[in-house]
């Protein structure tokens, strides 16, 4: 099924992704995760791709396993360090694989990675790639508080412009955990005419050390009353996990209520977690 007919249905739609292991010892317990996960029945779930394509094999494999517990995958695929040859090569295997949805993405250059020779230079440009190549349902990223290279709010939306422009049909949205920022964002694109629907992405954070290292990367604005509850609970694992999975709960069904009916939770491979939001939300989206 495409991710396009899931999300613009009338029910609200929660969903969760699970990225590849870094090396082959792993594989066989993500394996086992992301089918934990699939077992909640969500709407879809998305599988990473390592920018760098050290884990980049695993994607497609994953998204595979996930089909056939029936649950709709949707493959990521990064192009900033990539070759137009590898790019194709992994839409003819995702295609033979029977996989609809791709969520297109530039990615990030590796630190070693010399940036003059690369051959995309924005998602958009793997985005017209993949558009020619075949019938798949095209998601891209988008970024609430603006990406960390745009010089300004306004060329970032000017650059979802031409992303859309190019196939992209549904976008989602780096983590945020204000969702004032989302709202405020969502009349920014409609205001620049933007339409396609947008998937609300939601972290759980479960540990004080993971906040931390999150918001370094991303620069998110943390709201006092989230900062609250990391100093209260951020040296007590058991209940700083319960506190960030009734945080992120509590944006979730503060999103469905105000009309926003796509959620994504970065779950991180973590079934336990999944299955705590899937629960909290037993009624609303039952
Ligand atoms: P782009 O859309 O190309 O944007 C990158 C920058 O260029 C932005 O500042 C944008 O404003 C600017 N820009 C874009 N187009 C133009 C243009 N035509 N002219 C001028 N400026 C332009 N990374 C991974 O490695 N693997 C993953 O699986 C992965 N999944 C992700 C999923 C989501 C939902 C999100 C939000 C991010 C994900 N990332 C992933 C991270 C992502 O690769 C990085 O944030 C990367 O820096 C930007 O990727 P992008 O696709 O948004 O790039």
């Amino acid at each position: 099924m495409k991710i396009t007919e899931i999300i613009n249905s009338t029910r609200p739609s929660l969903s969760f992704e699970v990225f590849p292991p870094k090396t082959s010892d792993s594989y066989e317990s993500v394996i086992e995760n992301a089918l934990k996960i699939a077992e909640l029945s969500p709407s879809y779930m998305s599988v990473t791709y390592g920018a760098g394509g050290g884990t980049s094999q695993y994607t497609a494999e994953i998204a595979s396993t996930i089909k056939s517990a029936g649950v709709t995958p949707l493959a990521h695929l990064t192009c900033y360090s990539s070759t137009r040859e590898k790019v194709r090569s992994v839409l003819s295997d995702l295609r033979q694989r029977g996989i609809e949805n791709i969520l297109a993405l530039r990615g990030d250059a590796p630190a070693d990675f010399d940036i003059s020779r690369a051959e995309y230079r924005y998602a958009s440009e793997l985005i017209s790639e993949i558009r020619a190549a075949g019938d798949f349902c095209i998601g891209g990223a988008c970024y609430p508080e603006g990406h960390p290279e745009s010089p300004s709010g306004t060329a970032d939306i000017e650059a979802l412009k031409i992303k859309v422009l190019a196939g992209c049909e549904f976008l989602t949205t780096q983590m945020f955990f204000d969702n004032s920022i989302l709202y405020n964002f969502l009349y920014r694109l409609y205001r620049a005419g933007i339409s396609v629907p947008v998937v609300a992405g939601i972290m759980p954070v479960t540990s004080a050390a993971q906040i931390k290292r999150i918001a370094s990367i991303s620069g998110n604005v943390l709201p006092q009353r989230f900062v609250r509850l990391i100093d209260r609970y951020g040296d007590s694992p058991l209940a700083m996990k319960q506190a960030g999975i009734a945080y992120a709960t509590e944006q979730i069904i503060d999103l469905y209520a105000n009309g926003i009916n796509a959620v994504h939770v970065y779950s991180m491979n973590k079934p336990d977690v999944a299955a705590a939001i899937r629960a909290n939300l037993s009624e609303i989206i039952a």
